[in-house]
């Protein structure tokens, strides 16, 4: 029987985060780390030094009153703390930067991870929440290694120090009060334990809320035209006082460590106070060692305490720590083939071979559709909503893989170039241009950053933005307001043609805008797009009539598979046709590219 060996550490637990976060950022911050060490060091040993000389001065000034070892005894204290103050801010530098640089560190890992991954995955998750979750995390790593280190060194340090003058002064009095130590370790562990399930709990809590009150303000044109406010105040309600509880709970939880770590205490220092209180009334010992070992007793209290509720503290940390890396450790499906080349794009001729596809592998989507979008020229999509035309053109960047068949740019298998290269012989202009936060220059740049302000302007003119952009507050620097908000829907695609335009790729891919724009946006959004078309190898999507009828070729698609293809007058010449149907109903006068009008035909198709 085959043996599986047991990893050592659980990699979920306290310590495997631990060590992960360590291999992964330690050997950066040695230098910072020994600094930090250093001070921390100082700080205990002067603590200890202070509660070891109170015996001294007790002794020799007020018992035995030598006058001339007073100043020394007096000087060496005042030294001890200056030492302190000193070693005690370096060491919280030292460890806020080392806080701050990690902090920073896994907030461009998760960027540039969460750009890596699918459009599958990010279309599943809700951004908001997701954004919400990554802001409460990503501290949790930083405490991780700065509770580490601090109970460590300087809690743990000054606590062995203290402890060192406790036995000194009197060894059978420290080994009393030591009794208090394990039912203090049972119940921290039981309280750790149950923290980390309610920590979790209320981080899933607080990110929903904020994701829907992000979603709210996004999509507030709509809640307020459907009267949503009062079931959005409903739920926000519930989420808000969900989360409200939740965080009373943990820290009813993680405070109940302070009645116990304080009674335990208790105890034990009135036990000594009042042994060394009986030893110097009735058998004359000299208070100097008792004071000694009560100031120790007294000094060691705070960082035993903290040291107690360090595994209540690190349960909570490693928490967030843990779904940073749950993120993190997602694999971003389809990586490039290990033997990936660039595409090299002469024509920009797309040819699809018996491609079959499904989003879920239970519903196909696409079954086994071929055609090809020759170079140069303009292939349409037709077909009633649902046919599966999105699909092909989210195919294309890969945004998905397809599970049969093949695509190819020029002869070449696009699963088998590069990402990079493949997306950057593509430009695409969809329906809804999204416009990104920053200027309306910096928006057609995104197409290609390199691109001077000359050619950002040039890009306009040939997209009829210019004039628009002009008329703007700012000009080209006007900033854009959430998803353009300030630009009229007309304004904001000639935006995303004007980008789509400077990226100057081979191949267009065009998700014609079925909602109607008024008709002069209309005639320029056209021309604009007539000038993005021009010399191109475009995919578009089409809805209206004028753009099919002028299109090269026309693919009409039917519930995942190509129904019919050919030109407009070969296809209207089909009597029985699904695109003489489409023309019949057009004539009857019904609205021009209305989605509708295709799903009528759908419907006299099943007929
Ligand atoms: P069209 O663009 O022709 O309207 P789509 O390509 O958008 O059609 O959709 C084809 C089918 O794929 C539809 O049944 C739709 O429900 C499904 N679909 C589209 N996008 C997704 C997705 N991200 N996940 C799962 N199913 C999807």
């Amino acid at each position: 029987m085959v043996k599986i060996q047991k990893p050592r550490i659980d990699p979920d637990s306290v310590l495997g985060m631990l060590r992960r976060i360590l291999s992964e950022n330690g050997r950066d911050y040695i230098g910072t780390y020994a600094i930090a060490i250093v001070c921390l060091m100082s700080v205990a040993l002067s603590t200890a030094f202070m509660a070891w000389i109170l015996g001294d001065m007790v002794d020799e000034a007020f018992a035995k009153q030598r006058g001339e070892v007073v100043w020394l005894i007096c000087g060496s204290i005042f030294l001890a703390f200056l030492l302190r103050g000193l070693a005690s801010y370096g060491q919280a530098v030292a460890l806020a930067k080392i806080g701050n640089n990690i902090v920073a560190r896994y907030q461009r890992r998760l960027f540039s991870h969460l750009m890596e991954l699918g459009v599958g995955f990010l279309g599943e998750t809700r951004s908001a929440q997701l954004a919400s979750q990554i802001g409460q995390n990503a501290g949790g790593i930083r405490d991780v290694l700065n509770l580490t280190i601090t109970s460590l060194a300087k809690d743990l340090l000054t606590l062995v120090a203290l402890v060192g003058v406790m036995i000194y002064r009197d060894w059978m009095l420290t080994a009393v009060v030591f009794l208090v130590g394990p039912p203090m370790v049972l119940a921290l562990r039981y309280i750790a334990k149950r923290l980390r399930a309610v920590t979790r709990e209320a981080v899933v809590v607080n990110s929903r809320v904020y994701g829907v009150m992000q979603e709210t303000l996004q999509g507030i044109a709509i809640v307020k035209a459907f009267t949503m406010e009062d079931q959005l105040r409903g739920k926000i309600n519930a989420l808000v006082t969900d989360a409200e509880a939740r965080s009373n709970r943990i820290t009813r939880l993680s405070e109940r460590t302070s009645p116990l770590t304080e009674t335990l205490a208790g105890l034990a220092i009135s036990g000594v106070l009042f042994y060394a209180a009986i030893n110097t009334i009735y058998y004359d010992a000299l208070p100097g060692d008792f004071i000694s070992f009560i100031g120790a007793l007294l000094l060691a209290y705070d960082p035993a305490r903290r040291l107690a509720r360090l595994q209540v503290n690190m349960e909570r940390a490693a928490v967030n720590a843990r779904m940073i890396y749950e993120i993190l450790d997602i694999i971003p499906h389809q990586p490039d083939t290990p033997d990936a080349e660039k595409l090299e794009v002469s024509g920009g001729e797309i040819r699809l071979e018996n491609v079959s596809f499904g989003y879920s592998a239970v519903s196909p989507v696409l079954s086994d559709v071929s055609f090809v979008a020759e170079a140069g020229k303009t292939t349409a999509l037709v077909g009633p909503s649902g046919a599966g035309k999105t699909t092909i053109v989210n195919l294309l960047p890969r945004f998905y893989d397809i599970s049969e068949g093949c695509i190819r740019i020029d002869g070449q298998d696009i699963a088998r170039v590069t990402k990079q290269s493949l997306r950057h012989s593509l430009a695409y202009v969809s329906q809804h241009p999204y416009l990104f936060e920053g200027s309306l220059r910096d928006n057609i740049r995104y197409g290609r950053p390199e691109a001077t302000d000359a050619e950002v302007e040039e890009a306009a003119r040939l997209a009829y933005a210019h004039d628009f952009i002009l008329e703007q507050p700012k000009g080209y620097d006007t900033l854009v307001g959430e998803g353009g908000s300030t630009l009229s829907g007309g304004q904001r695609q000639r935006l995303s043609i004007a980008r789509a335009l400077i990226r100057n790729a081979p191949i267009l891919l065009l998700d014609e805008a079925t909602s109607a724009l008024d008709t002069e946006s209309e005639v320029f959004v056209q021309k604009a797009l007539d000038r993005a078309m021009s010399g191109r190898t475009v995919l578009v999507i089409a809805h209206r009539l004028s753009t099919i009828a002028r299109a090269d070729k026309i693919i009409v698609m039917m519930q995942g598979k190509v129904a019919e293809e050919g030109t407009h007058q070969q296809l209207s010449a089909l009597e029985d046709g699904t695109y003489a149907r489409f023309l019949k109903l057009q004539a009857l006068g019904l609205d021009e590219g209305d989605d509708q009008n295709l799903e009528l035909l759908a419907g006299g198709e099943k007929k």
